[in-house]
């Protein structure tokens, strides 16, 4: 059964879609089946991984709204046990379509419920805001990763995610919990990059995740090739960051599994 991570900030171009791509391709190089959800109209995710954008293709969308099985949204990427359901422009109806439907927050979970056994991970790859769309993914997802560019306002906003996480486990009943969150675009010559990043380890001991993603022009240039990194070029320190991601969350994930086994 898969685990369901949604990577998600609702603040724009802090590497949500870097992370989706290149930590699923990492996942995928651990010989572990996954899948990355695109679930942003923007389709960067699709578009990053060379995949075509012809209208007739079923989508997301499909799947969300109009009862396509997910099975037949699926395609398989260059990278061996890494899929995609795709989106397009289409999707940013979603948000104003899914207010009519029943169980509007449920459609993600309702959508991949009959593929999860085919999968070890569900990538999500969120849209920049706090909407319908955001809030399936969360309602769907086991945990969330919070990618954060270290910049001045990084820590604005972050409160109003942590708000809205706390509203889902409340409203919904959902034990969602945080994967962690991932100081992105890292660069440690700049005073503000390590300042912010001190701050947020202050805030947020426990929740930000060792591995930091340095600021590469390899990583920006890879999804024009569309290419994760680990194809484009896999020796850079974009790709050994990635790696090293991926390797964190597996540890995460068996030491939480050793914990709750010895609390048995
Ligand atoms: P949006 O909110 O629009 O969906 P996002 O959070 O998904 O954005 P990305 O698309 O992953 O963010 O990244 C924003 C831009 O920064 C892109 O042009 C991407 O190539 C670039 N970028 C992301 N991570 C890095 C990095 N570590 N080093 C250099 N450039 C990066
Ligand atoms: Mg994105």
């Amino acid at each position: 059964m898969a685990k369901v991570i949604a990577i998600t900030n609702q603040k724009g171009g802090v590497g949500k879609t870097t992370t989706a791509i290149n930590l699923g391709a990492s996942l995928a190089a651990n010989d572990l089946r996954v899948l990355l959800v695109d679930f942003d109209p923007q389709g960067n995710s699709t578009s990053g991984l060379g995949i075509d954008k012809n209208p007739q293709n079923p989508t997301i969308y499909h799947a969300l709204l109009d009862g396509l099985p997910m099975e037949r949204v699926l395609i398989i990427t260059e990278c061996e046990g890494f899929q995609i359901a795709p989106a397009d422009k289409n999707l940013v109806g979603a948000n104003l379509d899914l207010v009519d439907v029943p169980d509007r927050e449920y459609r993600l979970k309702l959508a991949l419920g009959p593929v999860l056994d085919q999968f070890d991970y569900v990538l999500i790859d969120c849209p920049p805001a706090l909407d319908l769309l955001t809030l399936n993914a969360l309602v769907a997802a086991d945990s969330v990763l919070i990618p954060i560019q270290c910049e001045f306002f990084a820590l604005e906003g972050i409160s109003q995610l942590i708000d809205t996480i706390d509203k889902v486990r409340e409203s919904f009943g959902h034990p969602l919990k945080i994967e962690g969150i991932l100081l992105t675009m890292y660069d440690d010559r700049t005073n503000l990059t390590r300042q912010v990043a001190d701050d947020l380890k202050d805030f947020f001991p426990d929740e930000v995740l060792s591995t930091v993603i340095p600021r590469t022009i390899r990583l920006a240039e890879a999804p024009s090739y569309g290419k994760p990194i680990l194809m484009y070029d896999p020796r850079s320190r974009g790709a050994e960051s990635y790696i090293k991601l991926a390797k964190e969350i597996l540890a995460n994930e068996q030491r939480q599994r050793q914990n709750a086994q010895s609390a048995r």
